[in-house]
């Protein structure tokens, strides 16, 4: 089977399956020497509300965050998160994770060793895993996407794309075109995506979510 007989689902890494910004938080916290409460929840990207004051600092935090703290191996992921992927996995969504971890310097197989095994400790199902920055690049079906600036370029596009609501594009104007706020309408999204693409060619459906469609084999 190629995988133009495969539904891809472009799932990006943090933000939207790793919780970035509750670890972050806890080193930006140590980094500054200051209580983790005292740090709001609504941050942007860059952390700027966290008191990091250049995009030189927070690229210095981010460094020593994977280089020192193991942030890529021990963010946790996003609640539902790991379910959603298993079951769209099984019901025959192909999973290629497209991030962008490695747009710092010099500790990039620190940054892509944690990942992997991040990955694996968390039982994540994926065919594909791409590095890069443009994510319209690496053909998806279907993306789930937390950067703004992806979220715009995908659209422009006119890729679907699943804006994943957090802090840094919560107030996004105009608004997105597919929103979720959670793992399980980010997986609602994605499925109805995934089944008019397989009623489309005739295919059979899943008999229910987490199940392989109706005359296959889970892989
Ligand atoms: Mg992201």
């Amino acid at each position: 089977m190629t995988t133009e007989d495969q539904f891809v689902l472009g799932v990006d890494l943090d933000g939207v399956c790793a919780d970035f910004y509750g670890k972050m938080r806890e080193v930006v916290a140590y980094w500054r020497g200051v209580d983790p409460d005292t740090l709001p929840r609504d941050v942007s990207y860059g952390l700027p509300q966290w008191g990091v004051s250049s995009l030189d600092e927070y690229k210095r935090i981010h460094r020593y965050a994977v280089k020192e703290c193991r942030l890529f191996l021990d963010v946790h992921p996003i609640a539902g998160c790991v379910q959603s992927l298993r079951r769209l996995s099984t019901e025959g969504v192909r999973i290629r994770v497209i991030t962008h971890r490695i747009f710092i310097s010099y500790f990039h197989k620190t940054a892509v060793k944690q990942t992997v095994e991040w990955l694996d400790r968390h039982a994540i199902p994926y065919w594909d895993l791409c590095f890069m920055k443009e994510k319209g690049h690496v053909n998806a079906d279907i993306y789930i996407e937390d950067g703004e600036e992806n979220i715009r370029k995908l659209e422009k596009h006119n890729r679907a794309v699943v804006a994943f609501t957090n802090s840094t594009n919560a107030r996004m104007h105009p608004a997105p075109v597919m929103r979720a706020e959670t793992w399980a309408e980010a997986e609602d999204f994605v499925r109805r995506a995934y089944y008019s693409w397989r009623s489309r060619r005739n295919l059979s459906l899943p008999p229910g979510p987490g199940y392989p469609p109706t005359g296959t084999v889970a892989v």
